[in-house]
């Protein structure tokens, strides 16, 4: 994660998200979002007729855990709602990714399908985020990696204890899986990386709230975690 030293909060005005700002710039802030006060438990000011900073978040190669987390921000959620709207979530159900201020991404990719929904999430935001070990390093589903693809689907199709008739899936609608599970950032840029597994709710809301803020994000000691 970077820094910039010396920088303090100041607010910049958000650009629409079809505007000409390119992809990836690392400054957010509405320009009704609160300046002062820093740390854990931060109010999120309401963006009152502003228009609301646009998140939306997806799920690659991972187990939700992270955005398991995001949910344990718990009651800071309204006051989060009050500033941000959410496009493609797993809690909104829509199901592509457009324009957005702050794209996050947890889990590595896997599959053809993943590339897809990455790339996409890349195209339409400002601000890409991986969230959790496995979108920033693969993760555990990355310790397949070291494995035969064929025979982890013959161990757990085939021979897993309490299978009847077990059998590969090979409906020509799945997406192709790959030998290996990748770190998003091989596959497209990345702005910010919050590891965890996952990252605790503190952390995801701490983040989060500086860049809402215009800060550049920054986490203490205690609240970083790579487990
Ligand atoms: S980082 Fe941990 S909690 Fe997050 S998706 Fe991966 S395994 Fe789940």
């Amino acid at each position: 994660m970077s820094e910039r030293s010396g920088r303090g909060p100041h607010p910049i005005p958000l650009p629409h998200p079809q505007g000409a700002s390119p992809p990836g710039s690392r400054c957010f802030a509405a320009t009704t979002a609160r300046q002062a006060g820093e740390g854990e438990g931060e109010a999120v000011s309401p963006a009152g007729d502003a228009k609301k900073i646009r998140i939306a978040t997806c799920s690659l190669a991972g187990c939700f855990g992270c955005h398991m987390s995001l949910l344990d921000i718990d009651e800071r959620l309204f006051g989060l709602l009050e500033l941000v709207e959410f496009d493609r979530t797993p809690l909104t159900d829509i199901k592509h990714c457009g324009p957005c201020d702050i794209g996050i991404v947890e889990g590595g990719v896997c599959n053809a399908e993943n590339v897809h929904v990455l790339k996409e999430f890349r195209k339409n935001c400002k601000v890409l985020v991986a969230i959790g070990a496995c979108a920033i390093t693969g993760g555990i589903p990355a310790l397949r990696n070291n494995l035969d693809l064929w025979d982890c689907f013959q161990e757990v199709y085939c021979y897993e204890g309490g299978l009847e008739c077990g059998q590969i899936p090979d409906d020509p609608e799945l997406p192709l899986p790959f030998d290996k599970v990748h770190p998003i950032y091989e596959v497209v840029k990345v702005d910010y990386f919050l590891p965890g597994c996952p990252p605790p709710a503190d952390a995801i809301w701490k983040f989060l709230t500086d860049l809402l803020n215009g800060r550049e994000p920054k986490l203490d000691y205690e609240m970083l975690h790579f487990d």
